[in-house]
This record gives C-alpha cells, structure tokens and sequence, in this order.
C-alpha cells in the first residue's frame, strides 16, 4: 500500500472537526508557533476535565489535542475555547493552518521567524483557496536553531543555511530528501510558501487521483514543474549526512538564555501534568510554555542554578527529565485502547521493546510501534518501524509505518520481535566492538 493510498483514507482532527475515537471526541488545538502562557494552560486543563477524559497529547507537529470529549459537552467547549482565542473561525482555515516553525523561535535561531510563520498562517487562513489543500499537507520554518527542525518532514519547507538569502526552500520531504529550490530571504517566505501551495493546487487538480502530498505530486510531475509555476528553480541538495533528531529534554543552553525541556511518554499528559507545567513556568521561568514535536515541552528563561529542582519537581509530576530515559526512544500510538482501526496493544509493546529499541540507537526515536498503517504517532523514518495486525507485527527497518509489508507469513508476534531487535542489537554490540579494537 502506497503512502498516497493510505493518506486517503485518513483525515485529520481540528478544534472545529474533531474525531471520534473509542474514548470519546478528539479535538486537536493549532496553537500557533507552539506559544502558550502558563494561565492558558491552567485553563486548558480545567476545560479537559470539565469537557472531556482529562488526557492530552502532544502531537509531532507540536500540536495539542484534547482527548474524550463529550459530545454533549462540544458546543459549550468550542465556545470556551473561541472566548480564549484557542480555535479558528472555521474548520477550513484551521485545517490549513499547518505551519511549523521551530519551537524556541525568537530565543534561540539565527533569524528571528515567529513574524513570517504568522503572516503565513494568516495569509493560509484568509485565501480561501488555500482552503482545498489537503488535511496533512504542512509547512515548515526551521530558524536554524540547536533544536533542528531538519529531521521532520514537510510538503514546503524553509531551512536557514546562513548567508545574505539565509533560507533553502525544499519541497517534499525532511532537509535532506527535500527537492532544493533556491534560496530567499525570512522576509520572503511567506510568498514563496504561497506560490508553492497554489502550484500545488494547480497541478494535482489537473490529475484523476490528485495527490495528497508535495511527494507525490513530484513523483508524478516532476519537481521542474511545480517551480515553474512558483517562479523558482529546482537546484543541487543543499543538506548532506544524517541529522540527528534533536534531544529537548534538561537544562538547554541557548547563548545567554536557560531553558528547560520535559518529555512526556508518547506525548500522553493529564490534566494535573499541564497544571504542574504551568506552576513550573511561573515559578521558574516567566510563565511562558513552549510546544515542540517531539514530545517535550520547554520552559524558557530558567536560571541554570534552579536546574536540579525543576528536575525534581517534574520527575514528581510524571514527567520524562533524563535525556538516558529510555522512553524517549519509542513512539506509539494509542492502539487498540484508543482507535477504532486499532487492534493492537501498541503501548505496552512498545514499553517491553524499549531497552532492546535503545541500544540499537542511541539517539531519537529507534522504535515506532504503530497500531496500522496510517502511522500516526510518527511520519518520519525510524530505524525500526513494527506495524501491527491483530497482535502480529511488520519489522519496517529505516522506513516508515505505510512502507510495511504486505505478506502475512512473515509477521512477527512481540516475542518474535524482540528475539529480532536482541539479535540485531547484539550484531550491532560486536561490530562496534570490533570497530573498537
Ligand atoms: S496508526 Fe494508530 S491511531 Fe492511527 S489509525 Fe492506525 S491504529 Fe489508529
């Protein structure tokens, strides 16, 4: 099953469209640029309570989601939540809203971007035929700070590079696979972004299947003619070698500037989580929260000498606080507990598979342990992808949950899988050894 196959079949949930999962609505918030004051917070966990489960996640887009919503409860939250300026003024604009930018922008980064990630939201908002684009089709703005955007895909994506026209424009893909298109200034992204959306729309209305993804539209037209009609040029790789996933978990140093990063595992919080991190943002910090995709939340502004009681005070309240916690190296979705295509405990899996995952890798998420295909805890490649079937498993290896198998003879059950991922990790302990001596 191809990625375009599977993408069609799925959709996204929003504020103003949320989805209906085993344990109730499911209301995803685009908080923009991922900024959220620590009374929002508060405010946030009160609603979740009152409205729905208590639970939260924390999206790979940096997004927040509001988990078992009540239906009867929807109206008076989506108006609370209209009151606080938390949800758009329809679902189409807030579908299309998809701008990542990077999470500490304006602390830290080589470019200020916060001001053109807006007008970019709000020139998506406003043009309503922006408003066609798919539901997962998303942009990306990478300042060219520590904490690098590079690993994460995107269908239009801008990566600071240094010079006078500090920005590469790439199309399809994380920094490395994405099709360079030249170079522009901060200043310029939001046209640029505009134009590449609107090739996009151009060309894949002309198609019977239109594509889903600026990946797909390349493959079928070529990247020569998507920037034609945007008025660039298609150029050598500006990226090469791997990048690592960045770790926003510790005491950051950015410059001058202390920050703190708390995981959360598989971006699961409650109500009390969220509480907890806005006391710790007003106490430590300057009740400013940061969003980032990878499951963390960051307080800006902390003072270094603080470091060893803010770790205390979130490992009380649950949270991940050492960069060696092994939680970090796995991502799963929710499973069968959560979602109806679910079949699998894809959790608990993941939690008796992660020592074995972090061996293997050392850095970043090793091991995605996705309920199906559509792998919605993780669009990116990992080194080791298991997608279940009723308890059965695919091993992806360097892919991503939709490049599984489709033969079912060679499905793993979890003890299976974690006979494979020791044996590799044993091979992988002699080579080093070997490389070593
Ligand atoms: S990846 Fe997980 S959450 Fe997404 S549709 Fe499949 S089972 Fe459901």
């Amino acid at each position: 099953m191809t990625r375009e196959t599977i993408l069609r079949k799925g959709w996204c949930p929003s504020a103003r469209r949320p989805m209906q999962a085993k344990d109730g609505l499911l209301m995803r918030l685009r908080i923009s640029g991922g900024v959220v004051s620590a009374a929002t917070l508060r405010w946030l966990a009160q609603a979740g309570r009152a409205h729905g489960n208590g639970v939260f996640n924390l999206t790979t887009r940096g997004n927040l989601q509001i988990r078992g919503v009540r239906k009867e409860c929807l109206p008076y939250l989506m108006q609370a939540l209209e009151a606080v300026g938390l949800i758009d003024e329809d679902a189409a604009a807030e579908a299309v809203r998809n701008v990542l930018v990077s999470p500490l922008a304006g602390l830290d980064g080589r470019d200020d971007v916060s001001s053109a990630a807006k007008a970019l939201e709000s020139a998506l908002a406003a043009n309503k035929d922006f408003h066609a684009l798919p539901g997962k089709f998303g942009f990306l703005i990478d300042d060219g700070s520590a904490l690098s955007l590079g690993p994460v895909p995107a269908d239009i994506r801008f990566d600071w590079i240094g010079g006078k026209q500090s920005f590469a424009i790439g199309i399809g893909g994380h920094a490395n696979e994405a099709i360079f298109l030249g170079l522009c200034g901060g200043d310029d992204i939001p046209d640029i972004a505009a134009r590449l959306a609107g090739a996009f729309l151009r060309l894949a209305s002309q198609m019977a299947e239109p594509p889903r993804r600026m990946r797909g539209l390349i493959e079928s037209c070529g990247a020569g003619a998507i920037a034609r009609i945007a008025g660039l040029r298609p150029g050598p790789p500006q990226k090469s070698g791997t990048i690592e996933e960045p770790c926003a978990v510790g005491l950051l140093r950015f410059n001058e500037i202390y920050c703190f990063g708390v995981a959360a595992a598989f971006g699961c919080l409650d109500a009390n989580m969220l509480d907890a991190a806005a006391r710790a943002a007003e106490i430590f910090g300057t009740g400013e929260i940061r969003l980032t995709p990878w499951r963390a939340l960051i307080v800006p502004f902390v003072h270094a000498e603080e470091a060893g009681a803010i770790r205390a005070y979130f490992a009380a309240q649950g949270f991940i606080v050492d960069r060696g916690d092994a939680r970090l190296a796995i991502a799963a979705c929710g499973g069968a507990s959560t979602c109806d295509r679910g079949t699998t405990d894809t959790r608990s899996d993941a939690l008796a598979l992660m020592f074995f995952a972090r061996s293997l890798c050392m850095t970043g998420v090793a091991l995605h342990v996705s309920g199906c295909a559509k792998g919605c805890a993780r669009q990116a490649a990992t080194p080791f992808t298991l997608v279940a079937h009723a308890g059965h498993y695919d091993l992806v290896v360097d892919g991503a949950a939709f490049d599984a198998g489709t033969n079912d003879a060679n499905r793993l059950n979890v003890a299976a899988a974690r006979e494979t991922l020791e044996a590799m990790a044993r091979t992988a302990g002699q080579r080093s050894e070997l490389e070593r001596q």
